[in-house]
């Protein structure tokens, strides 16, 4: 096992979750099987009970393990599949070392953090690196752990001397470091800034940690000069001095690596030899950078402010409109804007965001926790139910389909999920747990599980490739009150998927509408580029005027579009100064060609 260390330096944010998935996607292109690992420093033991609005959306794994949004990035770039063991925290290694302790297994010892934690640390990246996550079987080539934070932080102290440690443990050929880093340019005089870099590299050897490659982001590419003072300053050869400059989306730094060559400056510090075949992920980049025609979608949720807070649900709405060939377009609405309570209170916003509502080509409500906005969620289901608007409730999105509809067709008016009025008479949405009632702890019912289709040839089956079942990841509580489905069925709402047991529903839908889903499991963490989620492909159709067609094709955008977007003559971008420049070497066949499906567009 070899292993790529990815840390950062001088301010938290500069992408460097998007840079190591961006390595390993590189280091996948030249034939290498990879995996990851996430280090939080955080003592949270994981991520289940962070805010959303403060730290970014919780992203569920297969196993229930709910992580960093980071590994999300991981799993999207990488086709992988991780374990909740590969998003390491502070919280859990002490854990692990204080029950040891408990055990008795450190008799007569001391406890500390060296050597005890360090090497717990070390245990743990060592047995995680071997898990194979990409469906094949035994271990992965290359690991690439991330070390969340910045160099110099309290909390990142142990797994840096752990690593330092490791890095020896190992021995050369085996390791390499790269050091994610800032070079401002002064407005003034216009000048990249190599200070703040050097002083976070000699922290990093301070701390014992010497690194092979430099990415630096900058928002042009370095100056040779510069490049020149930051190899001489941190003792890094100047072509293993890289430079994340910026590109117009994410999609883009894979190709920007490969541009500078950052596979060989890698393969080289671990001994490898290799040439990336990104041809697949170059063609959609391009057409993702030349999509022009729209397509709206309102997103009706409770954090507005902060977009990483539905982190994984913009990727899949992402993912479906490159494969529809529609340049996305997300109207954040609200939830609460849109309430009659706004309309008193501060008409100009509820005007706005019924006006946004109203503009959009498709409605998006996200999955959610609390009372907060229910109301106005209700009124953009109906909104979209009534108008004949593609509509795709998720989790949370489709218990408020459920309660809309209870309270509008069926007529009970105080209908309700026993999670916002324990006291309703029509308790549609109720607490279900998998385990125990009285237990507080461990009730969410969490990760995949699986749905079974009880109406063949619905859209949503068809979407997913016609298949007799489907596993999708879950994080909720309440489910549709089984009591009441035939009620629901009776007056035309379908419950197309249910859990093996039949008593849980898993997904809605009306037949008599153009495009009206609802989903109690999470589709959009099993999205990624090139392989969009079903049922985000069915909203984004639907939205564009093309679900007839997918829906003939089984859920498969790519048989139906034209071949080579652009016609006959796709350029590839390649990048010189900072500036992307156009070639005319590259290829869209293989990628979204038509009839020849290799997984594009495809949901599997
Ligand atoms: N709050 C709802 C439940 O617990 C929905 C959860 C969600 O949307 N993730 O069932």
């Amino acid at each position: 096992m070899k292993y790529v260390l990815v840390t950062g330096g001088v301010v938290s944010g500069l992408g460097k979750g998007v840079t190591a998935s961006s390595i390993g996607l590189l280091l996948k292109a030249c034939g290498l099987r990879v995996t990851s690992i996430k280090i939080d420093p955080y003592l949270n033991t994981d991520a289940g009970t962070m805010s959303p609005f403060e730290h970014g959306e919780v992203f569920v794994l297969d196993d229930g393990g709910e992580v960093d949004l980071d590994l999300g990035n991981y799993e999207r770039f990488l086709d992988i599949k991780l374990t909740r063991d590969n998003n390491i925290t502070t919280g859990k290694i002490y854990q692990s070392v204080l029950d040891n302790e408990r055990k008795g297994d450190y008799l007569g010892k001391t406890v500390q953090v060296v050597p005890h934690i360090t090497d717990a640390i070390q245990k743990w990246i060592e047995r995680v690196a071997l898990i194979p996550v990409d469906g094949k079987e035994g271990p992965a080539d290359v690991c690439v752990i991330e070390l969340g934070g910045t160099i110099g932080d309290i909390e990142s102290m142990p797994f840096i001397e752990a690593l330092g440690q490791f890095s020896y443990h190992v021995g050369p050929g085996n390791f390499c470091l790269i050091h994610v880093s800032l070079v401002p340019v002064l407005n003034v005089v216009g000048e990249q800034k190599t200070k703040p870099t050097q002083h976070s590299v000699r922290g990093l050897r301070g701390l014992g940690l010497t690194p092979n490659i430099l990415a630096c982001r900058s928002t042009k590419a370095l100056e040779d000069n510069v490049k020149a003072k930051l190899s001489q300053f941190c003792h890094v050869a100047a072509e293993n001095i890289l430079t994340l400059y910026d590109v117009p989306n994410i999609w883009h730094i894979p190709l920007l690596l490969r541009d500078q060559k950052a596979h060989e400056a890698i393969l080289k510090e671990l001994n490898l030899i290799g040439e990336p075949d990104l041809q697949e992920w170059t063609a959609r980049t391009r057409v993702y950078d030349i999509l022009h025609e729209p397509v709206r979608i309102a997103m009706v949720g409770k954090y507005t402010g902060l977009s990483d807070s539905y982190l994984s649900v913009l990727k899949a709405l992402l993912h479906a409109s490159v494969a529809c060939r529609r340049k996305l377009v997300v109207e954040w609405v609200a939830a609460g804007d849109l309430e009659d309570v706004t309309a008193k209170e501060a008409p100009d916003v509820y005007k706005n965001a019924w006006d946004l509502l109203k503009g959009s080509d498709g409605v998006l409500v996200p999955g959610g926790f609390g009372d907060r906005g229910v109301q106005g969620k209700i009124l953009a289901a109906k909104y979209a139910r009534e108008n004949k608007v593609p509509f795709l409730g998720v989790c949370l999105g489709m218990q408020i389909a459920v309660i809309e509809f209870a309270r509008s067709v069926l007529g009970l008016h105080d209908a309700n999920s026993t999670e916002f009025d324990p006291e309703t008479s029509y308790p549609c949405v109720i607490f279900m747990p998998e385990g125990s009632k009285t237990h507080m702890g461990g009730t969410m019912r969490l990760g995949s599980r699986r749905t079974f289709f009880k109406v063949p040839n619905c859209k949503s089956a068809k979407l997913y490739n016609n298949d007799s079942f489907v596993d999708e990841r879950h994080r909720h509580r309440y489910e549709v009150n089984p009591n009441m489905v035939q009620q629901f069925e009776n007056a035309g709402l379908s419950f197309v998927g249910r859990d093996e047991t039949g008593q849980r529903m898993e997904i809605i839908e009306l037949p008599s509408h153009p495009y009206f889903v609802g989903a109690q499991f999470h589709p959009e963490f099993k999205s990624r580029p090139g392989k969009p989620s079903a049922l985000f492909l069915g909203l984004i159709a639907a939205a564009s005027g093309q679900l007839d067609a997918v829906l003939q094709n089984y859920g498969h955008a790519s048989k139906l579009l034209p071949n080579g977007i652009g016609n006959g003559k796709p350029t590839v971008k390649t990048y010189q100064n900072g500036n992307a420049i156009k070639s005319s070497n590259g290829s869209l066949n293989g990628v979204y060609s038509n009839g020849n499906d290799n997984g594009n567009g495809a949901h599997h």
